[in-house]
């Protein structure tokens, strides 16, 4: 099996190459990336290829956004190609910002190169002139690392005017600092935020591929999708798919946190079970895994055999581990806490219902809950998914949800009125 701690989460280490893959996993991963393979699918698809078989190549490999949502890249791409538009724009949304989500600050520090790659391919793919990394707020001090690899780039010419030659082909990228709100993570939140405005989500469709930035066509990619969309350009898309799952092509980084002895970074192929998982990070005898961020899914642990990948947990890459000691109301009240606090407030069920939610948990705390307004609360947590406008507010009742389809005993442990 395919694995490595890329680095302890604790730690930072940045470096303007990728680093040689070294302990015998050959051309598997993203990890394995060489430095004399650096740019070379850059390289292959200027001289190579038109833009329209660059896209096809991602296609055929089957890449799904890495950003959690997991549309198809060349869908995407594709989409932004075809598109009207006298200028487009290829944003990197750098906006970690989901709990539990290190790994694009891992990419950044280690492997910003091929983040810039991946925006220059996609820029040559749909005909686009300018590149915007948004940068989260607390990233703040990965961003003289990103502007010292870009300069680099411009020296090259693999950023710039014709680029490494190529007649025509014109692309720079800069940076954009995020404010610290984590609903700009959400693509067209960021977009407004880009713009100047307030960051709130605005209605799709139009999708940003079609009206995007300044109202022209944009491609939005997560991190990880651009690297990782290098990394086929240059290896071809065959060997993406011989990695993973029929529905899951590849490899995918995961961030794990919680109650584990190896939390880090991990790099895996598509289609291991949470309890795979789990061994690997020392993390026995959890009751839940919390996967995909706070936006994601709580599996407990009657279903940790349960597989990663778009077949049934196709997630954004965060892993939280809930030890046997965890009180999952608590667990709770933290996730609604930070609800309540990042809603942006433009959706009612989001903006009231976050805070009934937490308000519950705390009369489940203490005991002032009784069944019968337990109950409306799991109906309006239903209310909340169904009205709200962006993710955030459709996955912010799920962990009040699950921790009462899956640890009722526990939560109602506490002494609760009758109904
Ligand atoms: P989405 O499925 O609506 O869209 C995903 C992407 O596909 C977007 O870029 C969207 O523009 C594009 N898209 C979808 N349908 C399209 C169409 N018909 N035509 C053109 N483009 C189309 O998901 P979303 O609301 O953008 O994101 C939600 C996901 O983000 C959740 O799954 C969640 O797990 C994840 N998430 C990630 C983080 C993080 O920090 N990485 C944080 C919060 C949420
Ligand atoms: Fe804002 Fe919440 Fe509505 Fe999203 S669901 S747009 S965060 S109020």
């Amino acid at each position: 099996m395919v694995h490595r701690i890329i680095e302890d989460c604790r730690q930072e280490l940045y470096a303007h190459r990728p680093t040689v893959g070294n302990v015998g996993e050959t051309h598997a991963s993203m990890m394995s990336y060489s430095s004399h393979e650096l740019n070379s699918g850059l390289i292959r698809a200027i001289r190579e290829m038109t833009p329209a078989e660059v896209i096809g190549e991602l296609t055929v490999s089957g890449l799904k956004g890495r950003g959690g949502a997991g549309f198809p890249t060349g869908v995407k791409w594709n989409l932004a190609a075809k598109a009207e538009g006298d200028v487009k724009y290829i944003i990197c949304n750098a906006d970690e910002g989901e709990p539990g989500t290190f790994k694009d600050r891992i990419i950044l520090g280690k492997y910003a190169d091929l983040v810039f790659e991946g925006m220059t391919l996609a820029g040559y793919a749909v005909g686009a002139t300018e590149g915007i990394v948004y940068l989260r707020y607390e990233y703040t001090h990965v961003r003289p690392h990103l502007e010292a690899a870009l300069a680099a780039r411009r020296q090259a010419n693999l950023l710039g005017r014709n680029i490494l030659g190529k007649e025509g082909f014109s692309f720079d990228i800069r940076i954009h600092m995020g404010a610290g709100a984590y609903v700009c993570g959400e693509e067209t939140a960021l977009i407004e935020s880009l713009e100047g405005r307030r960051g709130q989500p605005r209605n799709r469709p139009p999708y940003p591929v079609e009206k995007g930035l300044h109202g022209r066509p944009t491609v939005v990619n997560n991190v990880e999708t651009l690297a990782t969309a290098s990394c086929i350009v240059a290896r071809g898309a065959k060997w993406f798919t011989s990695i993973g799952t029929e529905r899951s092509k590849g490899f995918k980084l995961f961030s794990v946190s919680g109650d584990c002895a190896r939390p880090g970074v991990y790099e895996l192929p598509w289609g291991m079970t949470v309890q795979q998982l789990l061994e690997l990070v020392d993390g026995a005898g959890a009751k839940a895994v919390q996967v995909g961020g706070y936006t994601g899914e709580l599996v407990p642990a009657g279903e940790f055999g349960r597989v990663m990948g778009y077949e049934d947990l196709g997630i954004g890459g965060s892993i939280i581990v809930y030890g046997q000691g965890r009180d999952m109301l608590e667990v709770a009240e933290n996730y609604l806490e930070f609800f309540v606090e990042e809603s942006c407030g433009q959706c009612t069920g989001c903006r009231i219902g976050n805070a009934k939610l937490l308000d519950g948990v705390h009369r489940l705390q203490k005991g002032t809950c009784s069944n019968r307004y337990l109950n409306d609360l799991i109906g309006l947590s239903h209310s909340i998914k169904t009205t709200s406008k962006c993710g955030l507010g459709q996955a912010s009742p799920d962990i009040f949800i699950a921790i009462n389809e899956h640890f009722k005993e526990e939560i109602m442990a506490r002494p609760v009125l009758a109904a």
